[in-house]
């Protein structure tokens, strides 16, 4: 671990010159090391190991109830720029004798948040991880995201929310099941 971000370090002087940047002056001598720290912590998920989360997660539940859990927090990094997406990923399943504990939903989007990504690989990641390791008889994940890529270049749309959705199973299939998802995660607390 240390000796690969020694490598990452040395790219990341060599980035701060091409850039035109004095990697020697006071304010930029410890940024290789900290971008270094950075980029292995917002990559992290690449080393988590999805079977070992997925057991720790799951417990058996006799319900076939809808759970809903709203606005996790998402920070992801977009493969094209290496720039951060953020926002808010609802997700929605129909168990089946299995159910997922809630704080280990919130690991399980920042596993796959913690990659490079494309925020529709991102939501269909987390659907797939959730239908098949509980058995689930449908998942909606959804997830509205803001792009810095496109906030600060680009187009520099600064207010463009991007959404995603992924649905599987029932939330497919029965229309029903997939606007009683949609009704709740769009049902706004009154504060917000
Ligand atoms: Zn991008």
């Amino acid at each position: 671990m240390t000796e690969s971000n020694e490598k990452i370090e040395r790219l990341v002087r060599e980035l701060l010159v091409e850039l035109g940047e004095d990697p020697e002056r006071e304010g930029l001598v410890s940024t290789p090391k900290r971008v270094a720290a950075a980029l292995r912590y917002l990559t992290s998920g690449y080393q988590s190991d999805v079977e070992k989360l997925i057991n720790q997660a799951c417990f058996e539940q006799e319900t076939t109830s809808m759970v809903v859990v709203k606005d996790i927090e998402v920070y992801s990094l977009c493969e094209h720029h290496m720039l951060p997406f953020y926002g808010r990923c609802h997700i929605g399943y129909i168990p089946r004798g299995r159910v997922f504990g809630i704080s280990k939903l919130a690991r399980l989007v920042d596993m796959y948040a913690r990659r490079l990504q494309i925020q529709e690989r991102l939501t269909e990641q987390i659907a797939y991880a959730i239908k098949d390791s509980i058995n689930a008889d449908g998942v909606g994940v959804m997830i509205e995201a803001r792009h810095l890529c496109m906030m600060m270049r680009g187009v520099e749309k600064q207010n463009s929310m991007f959404v995603t959705s992924s649905v599987l199973g029932v939330f497919r299939t029965n229309p029903p099941t997939r606007e009683e998802f949609l009704s709740i995660i769009n049902r706004r607390r009154p504060d917000m």
